[in-house]
């Protein structure tokens, strides 16, 4: 789950790294007000949960609360990456000096934190990890140790940190890790940590991304969940239960298992390509119940790009049969005229075939193997099943 910008920086904020004092106004209005009480020039930032808004036009400048108002009215219900803006912070406007990048994120490689910083702030740090490699300095962290001071020190010097910010920095570093730690984080980013010409040190942007297995006991984190910016299916899917993962391919993917899912996506990018592909990542979890798989199906067929279905069952505890049977309620409750092909294997696999097929649906297509079943998904995608 990721957190808005201003979510990040009051929590950044509650655990000592200095951030602006800014508000969210989901109205111009509401942004002229607080641009008032701000009293000086403020900075207007579209809250989406993407980055690079500054480039798309959604970090503006605003030196009077009429100025604020405009420019909000301009942000507010504008698209970037298409998520529609529904607020913006207000900050007061900081003095930029120098804009350097810190952040803590997890290496898997290595099995730990690993904090990273560069001299080459305000540009998404996947861009400088591409152009300019060297210009990341990397302190893995011990998580029993935590941050060490040296380390800390390593990064300020690595980014050639004038000597009278290592203290503040060093500071802000050891917060940002705990803020970290204690939010079961997977990334805490500041990009940019800016120092002022006044010489602050503050976190004029935040990113936070919270390991979802841990919301259960990050109840405050889990209620900032923004329901509004995420994308439509993925509500969905989360109301339903169902792990989905959308991707560019073509053809829908219904699967139970999350590694028999990732089995029938190579099966059709083997036999399909980039592009015919799979549509999506599916685990409809055990059980397959006609609600569920008419869940699922309402979520494959809202993708435009999807030309055809594949379902690929096992029958363990859950029977083939009764998977069938949901399998066809489910249609009748989503019609759809789009090539879907059932595989499934298992308990009682004969008996279900015998369902689907008795159905005479005519649009609906029976395989006895994942071969053959993602053979048919393809050439049903091109039109020439
Ligand atoms: P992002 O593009 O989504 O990462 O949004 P940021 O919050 O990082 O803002 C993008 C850029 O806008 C920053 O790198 C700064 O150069 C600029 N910016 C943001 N806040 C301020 C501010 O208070 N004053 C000034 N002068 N520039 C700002
Ligand atoms: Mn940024």
């Amino acid at each position: 789950m990721n957190l808005h910008e201003y979510q990040s920086k009051v929590r950044f904020g509650r655990f000592g790294i200095p951030v602006p004092m800014g508000k969210v106004a989901t109205t111009p209005q509401q942004a002229y007000e607080i641009a008032r009480e701000i009293g000086t020039t403020v900075v207007v930032k579209a809250q989406v949960l993407a980055g690079g808004r500054g480039k798309a036009g959604g970090v503006k400048l605003a030196r009077t609360p009429d100025e604020a108002e405009q420019v909000a009215n301009q942000i507010l219900g504008m698209k970037i990456k298409g998520l529609t803006v529904r607020k913006v912070l207000i900050d007061p406007a900081a003095n930029i000096g120098t804009e350097i990048y810190l952040g803590v994120t997890n290496d898997r490689a290595a099995g730990r934190p690993v904090m990273m910083a560069s001299s080459e702030g305000g540009v998404e740090i996947e861009q400088v990890a591409h152009d300019k490699p060297n210009a990341i300095i990397r302190e893995h962290i011990d998580p029993f140790l935590g941050l060490r001071d040296y380390q800390a020190r390593n990064l300020a010097s690595g980014i050639n940190l004038p000597r009278e910010h290592w203290k503040a920095f060093t500071k802000i570093a050891h917060n940002l890790f705990t803020t970290y730690m204690q939010s079961d984080a997977t990334l805490a980013e500041i990009n940019p940590l800016v120092i002022t010409k006044e010489g602050q040190l503050i976190a004029l942007d935040g990113k936070m991304s919270i390991d979802d297995n841990a919301l259960f006991r990050q109840t405050e984190l889990a209620e900032m969940r923004d329901i509004d910016a995420e994308p439509k299916e993925v509500i969905q899917a989360r109301a339903a239960g169902l792990s989905y993962v959308k991707l560019d391919g073509q053809i829908g993917c219904m699967v139970n298992g999350a590694g028999l899912a990732m089995t029938t996506m190579d099966m059709t990018k083997l036999y399909g390509g980039e592009n015919i592909g799979p549509a999506n990542f599916l685990d409809i979890g055990g059980g397959a119940q006609a609600d569920k798989v008419a869940a699922a199906l309402r979520i494959i067929l809202s993708d435009p790009n999807v030309r055809s279905i594949l379902f690929n069952i096992f029958g363990g505890i859950t029977r083939c049969d009764e998977v069938a049977r949901g399998i066809l309620q489910a249609l009748s409750e989503v019609p759809s005229e789009l090539p879907m092909i059932v595989r499934l294997n298992g308990t009682n696999a004969e008996e279900g075939r015998a369902i689907i097929q008795n159905a005479s649906i005519s649009n609906l297509y029976y395989a006895d193997t994942l071969t053959e079943a993602a053979q048919k998904a393809v050439a049903a995608a091109k039109g020439e099943l």
